[in-house]
């Protein structure tokens, strides 16, 4: 199973990545996770990684981009992944259809969960982040419009792109994910 799980921050990707991982026995490959983690560790990558971050910008793209790399090469992802946060911008996404393309990856999909505005406004305020201030919240809101979006458009382009309602329980967003999965 190789999947893109799409869509804004505060959507439920997170939770439902790690539900899938855990049935489908493939690993959840967060960048966002993976980003927080590096400016835990101090790394350089975290150093470089958490100005954006602070700002709700995206970390640009060469850094995002090693770390994908390195990530997917792992041995645990052989069987598949569940991209979570990536690809955020159309240059991450060409470099993932050169990966997928490369490994010849079948039934590559990428999979929007759709939830309105002012409910994920409201969720990530509950949410209560680090970087779910109200500010940057309304700043990732807009960094996703802008920079996000046309991914979106890129896979439709190239029919990989389904789309399912997120404005349900977990459970049946849940199920709905594994139909679409199973197609
Ligand atoms: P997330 O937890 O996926 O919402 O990501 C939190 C923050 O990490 C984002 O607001 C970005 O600053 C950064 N980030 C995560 N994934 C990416 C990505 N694929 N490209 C660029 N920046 C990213």
């Amino acid at each position: 199973m190789h999947i893109i799980l799409f869509g804004p921050p505060g959507v439920g990707k997170g939770t439902q990545a790690e539900n899938l991982s855990k049935e489908f026995v493939v690993p959840q490959v967060s960048t966002g996770d993976m980003l927080r983690k590096a400016i835990k560790d101090g790394s350089e990558l975290g150093l470089k990684a958490k100005k954006y971050m602070d700002k709700g910008e995206l970390v640009p793209d060469d850094l995002v981009l090693k770390m994908v790399q390195i990530r997917i090469q792992e041995d645990d992802c052989k069987n598949g992944f569940i991209l979570d946060g990536f690809p955020r911008t159309i240059p991450q996404a060409e470099e993932l259809t050169s990966i997928v393309l490369a490994n010849n990856i079948p039934k590559f999909k990428c999979i929007e969960i759709s939830v309105p505005d002012d409910i994920i406004l409201e969720r990530l305020k509950m949410r209560g982040r680090k970087d779910d201030q109200l500010n940057t919240i309304k700043k990732r809101l807009v960094v996703y419009q802008k920079q996000t979006y046309p991914v979106k458009e890129y896979y439709k382009k190239v029919k990989r792109f389904y789309k399912i309602d997120g404005n349900k329980s977990i459970e049946e967003v849940y199920n709905n994910l594994k139909e679409v999965i199973n197609i």
